[in-house]
């Protein structure tokens, strides 16, 4: 069977009688058994996923089925579901199960998904390179010798290899976007405030939002429109009501006005080959008519510092409750409540998490606190100037990465070098601002290349569609 591309396709096969669920199902059972090596699941939810399917066949017969049906998606392993293991992908959580399910969760079986796996993540999301897993690295199905990217980068490569249709990650700084640029697929990440952070395992509460993980437009949006709107679990969310985003993909007026930094161009971290991407689809946006124009931004060496203060100290602070009494792992050496505390979390957590338990800790102790409300002040900054660029241009054209997917090992041991690679994708992190990262084709080596557009805060419906007119009409 040749791999499904949209849910649109497989429900219209579907509605012709040519497929029915149990079939569609069935399929990526088997690719997820065909691609174990990817090591993209870490647990397949194979019987239950089979019992839904039936359900969900006899409510498309009876004309009763949600928006979803057809749709067989995979969850990172940092959103709950109830009655499932959740662990972060880290030894401090292990076998923990989820006693509720993430708002998303809910949302998705409400509409007829079915729900087929957990998929592997960074530990705690923090990376970008699936290689802090517990459960070890993710292999791109492009070339296995490279990483996913990360952190979802079982959801990308889950999507890329097929194994199911669409995935949910989570995006703190790019975790969403840079997988799937690693990957050749679309990750939306939305507007801070768009998506219910209710049962999704917190690294950075100021920034974490749930993105998609698809292969078409189509999916995002409709996704995001399952998933996005107000929820009395999460305080930060907003109470703008969801646009129907998967009905308004068509561009009313065609041209826009987009604006990119000259700088990176320049940069000197910049594979060539993206580079060359990047200019060619300014030029391309520009014959069509758009308004391309190169606009300075002069904070982008701020981006990095910033968003590495303000989410360690948030992760600090998130991550004290894994303290060995109250959820997953203890360690058998503990003698009283002091040593629980220590050795469950020197034993649990994994040297990257503990990288920044320690640093955040460190910005916030009382010596060094001027560094984090500082850290504050450029964050708005960063964010005021990009809103600034944004009422004046509809877009920000960049790229998604710096360099296409790296091999397996090769960036883990210095961790600023991993860092800096996030250049790109942390600015729409600090501005909560809405960003897709859209496949443009493979580099010379076969390694797919992204890039990225930043919309306006809660424009997630004019990016959707332009992004849709630029995969189509533009690269
Ligand atoms: N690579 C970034 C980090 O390690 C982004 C992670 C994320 O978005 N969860 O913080």
């Amino acid at each position: 069977m040749e791999g499904f591309q949209s849910l649109t396709k497989i429900q219209n096969a579907i509605h012709q009688g040519t497929l029915k669920m149990p079939q569609v199902l069935e399929h990526y059972l088997k690719q997820i058994k065909n691609h174990q090596h990817l090591n993209a699941f870490i647990e397949v939810f194979t019987d239950e996923a089979r019992a839904i399917a039936i359900e969900v066949q006899e409510k498309l017969e009876k004309g009763t089925a949600g928006k979803l049906a057809g749709m067989v998606i995979g969850i990172k392993d940092n959103i709950c579901y109830r009655d499932h293991k959740v662990s972060a992908c880290s030894k401090i959580l292990g076998d923990y199960v989820s006693p509720y399910s993430a708002t998303v969760v809910e949302r998705l079986i409400a509409e007829d998904a079915i729900i087929i796996g957990r998929l592997n993540c960074d530990e705690f999301a923090m990376g970008a390179s699936n290689e802090t897993s517990i459960y070890g690295s993710v292999k791109n199905y492009a070339d296995p010798t490279k990483v996913s990217g990360g952190s979802s980068g079982g959801s990308a490569v889950a999507v890329q290899a097929g194994l199911c249709l669409a995935t949910l990650g989570t995006d703190t700084g790019g975790s969403v976007r840079q997988p799937a640029a690693f990957c050749g697929i679309i990750g939306l990440k939305p507007s801070y405030g768009r998506v219910s952070r209710h049962g999704i395992i917190s690294y950075a509460s100021s920034f974490d939002q749930v993105g998609t993980l698809t292969k078409s437009i189509g999916d995002a949006a409709l996704l995001l429109e399952v998933i996005a709107g107000t929820d009395d679990y999460d305080s930060t969310i907003s109470s703008r009501p969801v646009p129907a985003y998967s009905k308004n993909l068509a561009l009313k007026e065609r041209q826009r006005k987009v604006a990119y930094f000259p700088e990176i161009l320049n940069a000197p971290g910049l594979d060539i080959e993206i580079g060359n991407v990047f200019k060619s689809s300014i030029e391309q946006l520009q014959a069509k008519g758009n308004i391309v124009e190169a606009v300075s931004f002069k904070y982008l060496d701020y981006i990095v510092p910033t968003y590495y203060i303000l989410t360690m100290a948030e992760a600090s602070s998130n991550l004290g409750r894994y303290d060995g009494v109250h959820y997953g792992y203890r360690s058998k050496n503990a003698y009283n409540l002091e040593t629980t505390y220590k050795k469950s979390r020197s034993e649990g957590f994994g040297t990257e998490v503990k990288r920044r338990i320690m640093l955040g800790t460190f910005v916030l102790s009382a010596d060094y606190y001027a560094c984090y409300p500082k850290a504050q002040k450029v964050r708005r900054l960063i964010r005021d100037k990009t809103d600034e660029i944004l009422k004046e241009y509809d877009f920000i054209l960049m790229p998604t990465t710096p360099t296409t997917a790296f091999a397996i090992g090769e960036e883990s041991k210095d961790p600023v070098v991993k860092y800096l690679a996030d250049i790109f994708t942390v600015q729409a992190s600090l501005a909560g601002l809405p960003a897709i990262s859209l496949p443009v084709g493979n580099n010379k080596n076969g390694l797919p290349i992204g890039l990225q557009l930043l919309g306006r805060r809660f424009g997630e419906a004019e990016l959707l569609a332009f992004a849709k007119y630029f995969k189509e009409k533009v690269v």
